[in-house]
C-alpha cells in the first residue's frame, strides 16, 4: 500500500535532470555509509565498471567519478584533459555547447567556436574542414544531444573525422549516456561526460567521465583546479579504492542501484526503446493537441522534446506550468532566444501510461485557459 502511494504522491518529472526515479533507488538513500568502509568502496568500484561496460571501453578507458552536477564533470574533463597551452573547438547549436566554450574561457584554454542555428544539427564535414584549416587546434569537445533543444548531434561520424585528424574528442554525453549508443570500440574519444542523474535515472549529486586511460595517464598537472583534477581523483582512487574527498554516499548508493535496475530492464537497447516510445507517443500526442514539436523529426533525439507554445492571449508558461503541475506533471521552460517555446522530457522511471497521462493532462489544461490549438479535422 504504502508502495503505491509513495510512488504515486509525488509529480512525474518531465525535465531533463533531476528526474523521476523509482521507488527502489529512493530506498537505496536510506542507510548512512562510512567513506572508509570497504562496503562501500566495492560499491564504487561496481558502479565505475557498470559505467565502462555501457560504452563497451572496459579496455581502453577509465571511469572518474566526481562529486557535484554534471558541468562539474565537464569542466573537470576540459581542465584535466586538455593542456594549458591546448587549443579547443567547440561547434554551437544550443546551450550545453555555449558552456563548454564559457569554461574554456575561464580555465583560460584557447578556444575556437563554430556556430550553428538552433534547430540545425552540427556538420560533420565543417569539423574536418576547421581541422585543416588550423593545425593548432588539438581537441574538439562537442555536445551529443544538445538538452536545450533536443539535438542529437551526429557522433559517431564526428569522433571518426576528429579521430582522422589525430586530435582528441571531449563528448558531454550527459543526457544521451544509457539511452543512446556510444561504442568505445568505433567510436573513439579521449573523454565521455555524464551524470548520475540522466539516463542512467540516478539521482544527482555525481558526475562521472570515461577517459581514455592513455591520455589521463599523461595528465598530471594540467588541471588549474585541485578539487575537479580528474588525474589526481584517478590517482587515489586505484591507490585506495576510496574518494579524494567525501564522497556523495547516498547518490552512489541510489546509483548503483539505479544501475542494476537498468541491467534488468535491458540495457541500453530497452533504455532507449522505452525513451523513443515516450518520445513519439509525445510527439504524436501534442500534434493531435495541435502542438508542434520544434525540431525536424531525423534530428530530434528521444531524450527532450521542445515545442512551441500555443500561439494565443490567453497563453503564459508560468500559468500553464501551475495548471499541468496540479495535475501531477512537471514541464520544462523552453531555452530558445527566437521563439516561445516549452519543453518536455522524455527521460525517467516512466513509460506508456506516464505519458499518456502527462498528454491528458495537457489536454486538460489548454481546454480549462480556453486555449483553442486543436488541429480542425
Ligand atoms: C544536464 C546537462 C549538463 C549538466 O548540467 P548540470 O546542471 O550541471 O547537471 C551538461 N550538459 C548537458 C547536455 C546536459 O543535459
Amino acid at each position: 500500500m504504502s508502495v503505491a502511494n509513495a510512488e504515486h504522491k509525488d509529480p512525474i518529472l518531465l525535465t531533463p535532470g533531476p528526474l523521476t526515479t523509482s521507488l527502489q533507488t529512493k530506498q537505496a538513500m536510506l542507510r548512512d555509509w562510512g567513506s572508509w568502509d570497504g562496503d562501500f568502496n566495492q560499491i564504487t568500484t561496481r558502479v565505475r565498471q557498470h559505467l565502462l561496460e555501457i560504452a563497451h571501453a572496459g579496455e581502453t578507458h577509465e571511469c572518474v567519478p566526481l562529486q557535484g552536477s554534471g558541468t562539474f564533470s565537464v569542466e573537470a574533463a576540459i581542465g584535466t584533459i586538455v593542456p594549458r597551452d591546448g587549443h579547443v573547438l567547440v561547434p554551437m547549436n544550443g546551450a550545453y555547447c555555449q558552456r563548454i566554450a564559457r569554461i574554456c574561457e575561464y580555465l583560460g584554454r584557447r578556444v575556437s567556436t563554430h556556430s550553428y542555428a538552433e534547430d540545425q544539427a552540427i556538420s560533420t564535414s565543417d569539423i574536418d574542414r576547421l581541422l585543416s584549416a588550423d593545425p593548432s587546434i588539438t581537441h574538439v569537445a562537442i555536445v551529443h544531444c544538445e538538452t536545450s533543444t533536443g539535438i542529437l548531434n551526429p557522433l559517431q561520424d564526428i569522433a571518426k573525422v576528429v579521430a582522422k585528424h589525430g586530435k582528441g574528442l571531449i563528448i558531454d554525453a550527459m543526457s544521451s549516456f544509457g539511452a543512446i549508443e556510444v561504442d568505445a570500440r568505433v567510436t573513439p574519444f579521449d573523454a565521455l561526460v555524464a551524470a548520475s542523474g540522466k539516463c542512467i535515472e540516478g539521482v544527482p549529486g555525481m558526475g562521472f567521465v570515461l577517459a581514455r586511460r592513455s591520455v589521463l595517464e599523461q595528465c598530471k598537472g594540467n588541471a588549474h583546479s585541485l578539487a575537479l583534477d580528474l588525474y589526481d581523483q584517478w590517482v587515489y582512487m586505484q591507490k585506495t579504492t576510496q574518494w579524494r574527498f567525501t564522497p556523495p554516499t547516498h547518490v552512489v548508493a541510489a546509483l548503483d542501484q539505479a544501475l542494476q535496475q537498468y541491467r534488468a530492464e535491458g540495457g541500453l537497447a530497452a533504455r532507449g526503446a522505452r525513451y523513443a516510445a515516450n518520445c513519439k507517443q509525445l510527439i504524436d500526442g501534442l500534434a493531435a493537441l495541435g502542438l508542434r514539436s520544434f525540431l525536424p523529426k531525423e534530428i530530434q533525439a528521444p531524450i527532450i522534446v521542445t515545442v512551441h507554445a500555443p500561439q494565443h492571449a490567453n497563453y503564459n508558461f508560468q500559468a500553464f506550468y501551475n495548471a499541468v503541475k496540479r495535475q501531477g506533471f512537471i514541464l520544462y521552460p523552453g531555452k530558445l532566444t527566437t521563439v516561445e517555446t516549452f519543453r518536455v522530457g522524455c527521460m525517467g522511471h516512466f513509460g506508456d501510461e506516464g505519458m499518456r497521462g502527462a498528454i491528458a493532462a495537457i489536454a486538460n489544461v489548454l481546454e480549462e485557459m480556453q486555449i483553442a490549438t486543436a488541429v480542425a479535422a
